[in-house]
């Protein structure tokens, strides 16, 4: 059995107070022993802070971001071994805002994934689809490109170690939310691109959506059987209502 994982992305928002209030809020709200797992991934500056406040509760720390290279002359980039330096377990790679708007390939989005495995990371690669290509029916042409991709690159014994997220672009922070059935169709051909190298890995592997989920929601996206959780961005700033979401997990 698959246990629900509920991750917050905070992206660039919120200041050195409003993190330590929010990650104070969502310890409060949770309690000890939280029904789902869950992380929280706050901006880099304030990844230290929150891995302070966040000893001794179950919650999790992840990063947004890494750099494919271990260390180096490399300008403005965070290396992995410095978020796992800082108690960083999970980072996020190929979120669809680094694709469109930071230029991030397959290719870089794959040697991010490796690098955060190299690094002592989890990945959690984000795949999906824009409205245009939705409505082109190229859904699926488009997610397997975007796993294969990492596939030929990592092999399919590397998603024991890390966690796939399934975002299509067109819900990401606009309110339109995918139905379950939608998500589930979507989650269920990830799971089956997986499961042609390797049912086992496919079967234990955890495929969380993202796109506009909240506390109305949550429960019926978590209750679809290939949906395994959430990536979460607007509504995971408010600890109340991250908290309820992570419930609608257990
Ligand atoms: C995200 O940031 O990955 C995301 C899914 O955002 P939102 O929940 O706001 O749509």
């Amino acid at each position: 059995m698959r246990k629900i994982l509920v991750a917050g992305n905070w992206k660039m928002h919120g200041s050195r107070a409003e993190t330590a209030s929010l990650v104070e809020g969502l310890t409060a709200a949770l309690g000890d022993a939280p029904v789902s797992e869950v992380a929280v991934c706050p901006p880099f500056v304030y990844l230290v802070d929150a891995a302070a406040a966040l000893e001794g509760s179950e919650i999790r720390l992840g990063a947004q971001d890494l750099a494919v290279e271990p260390s180096g002359a490399y300008t403005g980039e965070i290396a992995g071994t410095m978020l796992r330096d800082v108690g960083c377990h999970f980072v996020i790679v190929g979120h669809s805002e680094r694709r469109s708007l930071y230029g991030e390939t397959d290719g870089v989005v794959a040697a991010k994934y490796r690098a955060a495995q190299r690094d002592g990371l989890v990945p959690i690669l984000c795949v999906g689809e824009t409205l245009e290509e939705r409505e082109r029916e190229v859904t699926e042409a488009v997610i397997e490109r975007q796993l294969r991709a990492v596939l030929d690159s990592a092999a399919i014994a590397s998603f024991e170690r890390a966690v796939v997220a399934y975002e299509p672009v067109w819900a990401i922070g606009t309110g339109r939310t995918a139905s379950p059935e939608q998500a589930q169709e979507v989650h269920g051909f990830i799971r089956g691109i997986l499961a042609a190298d390797d049912d086992t890995i496919a079967d234990s592997v955890r495929i969380l959506y993202g796109g506009s989920v909240k506390p109305s929601n949550a429960g019926d996206l978590f209750s679809m059987p290939d949906v395994d959780g959430g990536l979460v961005g607007g509504a995971s700033l408010d600890a109340g209502g991250f908290a309820e979401i992570c419930r609608a997990g257990g």
